[in-house]
This record gives C-alpha cells, structure tokens and sequence, in this order.
C-alpha cells in the first residue's frame, strides 16, 4: 500500500501500469485503443496511458506524465480526454492511488440496461467491490464527466458510466485493477442468475450484517451496502425480483388468464346447446 507519503516508485508504476494493461486487453476489457490507467507518484504527479495506443501493446516509455491539473510534465505523447475523469477520483478522494478505465462487455451492457450491480450475491463481491451505481451519461471528453463521477468517489469503489463502460479505484493499482476483474464477474454472475437461470437466491440481511462487519475489520470503509430484503428467518430459495423473474412472472399470470377463459368460453358454448 502507498499513501500519500510513500508513493510508488515510477520506474515500478511506469512497469505496472504496462503489465495491468496487458491484462485488461487480454480479458477483452478493452478493444483496440480503448481503456485507461493512471498512478498517482507524488503529491501533485500522476502517471497515465497514452491516447491512441493498445493498452495491451505498451511500453513503459510510451507513458505521459501530468500534474493533478492535467498538464503535461513529461512524455511525447498525449494522455487521452478520459484522463479528466481520473484527476476528478484523486481530486475527491486523497486516498486513492491508481485508476482504472475498461469498457468490460457484461458491466457495459448493464451501465446501457440502467441496471445497477446493488444486488447481495457474492460475499467477496460484498467485501472487495460493494456496491455499483451507475453514473449518468455525459458526452465523452467534456466536463460533464467527471462532473458525473463526483459524487461517487468517496463512498464507493467503483462506478458504472451509463452507455459507456466503468471506472475503478483503489489504495494501489493492484486494487484498483482486481475491483475491475470483481465487476465484470459479478456482472457475467448476476446476467447468469437473473436472465439465463432466472432465479436467484440473495444472502439475507443478516449475512449482508456480517459481511459489512469483515469488510470494516478490514479497514475498507467504502463499497456501499447491497439492497437486500429477506431477513434472516425467512431466508432460503428466493425468487428475485430480476427482469427474467418478472417475466416469468407474467407468463404464469397469462397461463391462468388463458385457462379462465377457456373454462368462461366453454361454460357459454355450453349454456347454448
Ligand atoms: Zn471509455
């Protein structure tokens, strides 16, 4: 961990951010050009990804150096417009020390559904991640960006950008990079549970109680709490409130409506013999 005093080297940020953004394109987080990662190295210095480039294909002198206003301090080349976004995380909240940008395919699709990731499914996903409010859209490169992000930065971890992708963060890159793996497989889990298998059983309030207790004991004071609705004594199989379920739901309703009126139908075809 890296605090405000003891910032990371920058020949080993400068490696990280390259082996992180191997990673992100290797999992098919981002395509092409797409994505972004920041470190912060000193009080008023961060080191970015370049605009234009592969974030699987880069070198750790491709790297652009800026100060927290978003001037360049050293590099050829430039950081891209998204990096506003980053500088408005450090600037809201002095703990974090690295960023993440992706565009992962099951988070992104949620952030264009509206569907936020709030739901108590996975307790790791309760612990390391918590919960995931979705931004609202704002035109990419302008200050409607991380005008958008800014009241999420301190109480949470993570943040869907509506028709757009995510953003994570963290006390290290490591963090702020695993927080982006956690989104994206809580995601694919939770399409899995509410719109393929159609059912899903949520922890309940209590283990929601224990698990905000572990992630305290930790020292993660941010994540949010998931929304949860069974209490402990009626806990067990649990038919969501999901999409899928809903319906399900209505093709229940519709089987019944469908034998009322055939039993009605019958009973007049009957009556006038
Ligand atoms: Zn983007």
């Amino acid at each position: 961990m890296y605090n405000r005093t003891n910032y990371m080297p920058e020949f080993m940020a400068r490696k990280q951010i390259c082996d992180i953004g191997k990673r992100m394109y290797n999992r098919g987080y981002v395509a092409a050009n797409d994505g972004n990662i920041s470190v912060r190295i000193g009080r008023d210095t961060i080191l970015c990804t370049p605009t234009g480039v592969s974030k699987g294909f880069m070198t750790p002198d491709m790297l652009v150096k800026l100060n927290m206003k978003g001037e360049r301090r050293s590099g050829t080349r430039k950081a891209s417009s998204e990096i506003k976004m980053h500088l408005r995380v450090y600037k809201e909240n002095p703990e974090v020390m690295a960023v993440t940008h992706a565009h992962p395919p099951i988070a992104t699709s949620f952030a264009i559904a509206g569907i936020e990731l709030d739901k108590a499914l996975l307790p790791e996903a309760v612990v390391m991640l918590g919960t995931v409010p979705i931004a609202p859209y704002a035109t990419p490169g302008t200050e409607e960006v991380p005008e958008s992000i800014a009241p999420y930065c301190k109480d949470h971890n993570a943040v869907l950008l509506a028709n757009h992708g995510a953003l994570t963060w963290g006390s290290d890159l490591i963090e702020a990079y695993y927080r982006m793996e956690s989104l994206e497989h809580y995601a694919a889990i939770m399409m899995y549970t509410s719109n393929i298998i159609g059912k899903s059983n949520e922890l309940s309030c209590g283990q929601v109680e224990r698990l905000i207790e572990i992630r305290k004991n930790l020292g993660i004071t941010s994540g949010g709490k998931p929304v949860c609705s069974i209490e402990e004594k009626n806990k067990g199989p649990f038919i969501s409130s999901s999409s899928m379920n809903q319906e399900s739901m209505t093709q229940e309703k519709e089987v019944l409506l469908r034998s009322i009126a055939e039993k009605v139908t019958a009973t007049v075809l009957n009556s006038n013999r």
